[in-house]
């Protein structure tokens, strides 16, 4: 079902230790906190609970299966880590969605906004590649199998979601695309408190985001065109 020495299991430990050093470089979390897995097939890799960042090695990823059995991993003798603890909101997500690759932060400007919003609005065309605006789920104790449910409805439709008084999560085709999608969540957070600095903003339709989602289609179909030559 499972290898645990396969090359692509090394790369996907390897580089969720690369990109948890980079929550704390980037300011999305703080210590241990936030958390963040990558989908291979039947199998999760998910980052252990507890462990600082700058500690953490390729060793101490957890594998979990996708109904939450914890696998051995296959790094010999030794204690095991435990995996995050928000594991349940992580296989979730997996569940209902087509996620490769999940990042869970505890970044400052979506856990101010959440504070007082139940959305982020579409402050900028860039909303479009989270699927447009974000919603706020409610408050729910981290950890939980109720939080993992609110996390998910929130995310109908969407490739992010933020989480009351907690922080937010975003998932992509692979670590990175989930990752970039967390910096830019974290952008627009930022860019909308800036644009309340000047009063009430004015914020795009819903039919300029159509607009752009098309456009966006569009050139890509362009692109793959271009690369395969088939035109
Ligand atoms: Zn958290």
């Amino acid at each position: 079902m499972y290898d645990t020495d396969s090359d692509e299991l090394q790369a996907a430990r390897a580089q969720l230790v690369s990109y948890s050093a980079r929550l704390l470089d980037d300011g999305l979390a703080v210590g241990s906190a936030g958390n963040m897995s990558v989908r291979l097939g039947d199998v999760v890799a998910i980052t252990p609970s507890g462990i600082g960042y700058a500690d953490m090695r390729p060793s101490d990823v957890c594998l979990i299966t996708l109904t939450g059995t914890e696998l051995p991993d296959g790094t010999g003798p030794g204690a095991q880590e435990t995996p995050s603890s928000e594991t349940p909101m992580h296989l979730a997500i997996y569940a209902a969605t087509g996620a490769q690759a999940i990042v869970h932060s505890h970044s400052p400007e979506v856990i101010a906004l959440s504070a007082s919003r139940d959305e982020l609005p579409a402050i900028h065309y860039a909303i479009t590649g989270l699927g447009g605006p974000v919603r706020v789920a409610p408050y729910v104790r981290f950890g939980s199998a109720g939080l993992a449910a609110a996390a998910t409805r929130a995310l109908d439709g969407r490739r992010a979601v933020i989480l009351r008084h907690h922080g937010a999560v975003t998932y992509g085709r692979d670590l990175a695309q989930a990752y970039d999608r967390a910096v830019l969540l974290e952008w627009l957070a930022r860019t909308y408190r800036l644009a309340l600095s000047y009063g009430e903003p004015a914020i795009l339709s819903a039919e300029a985001l159509e607009e752009v989602a098309a456009e966006t289609r569009r050139r890509r179909y362009g692109d793959r065109r271009g690369r395969t030559g088939t035109t």
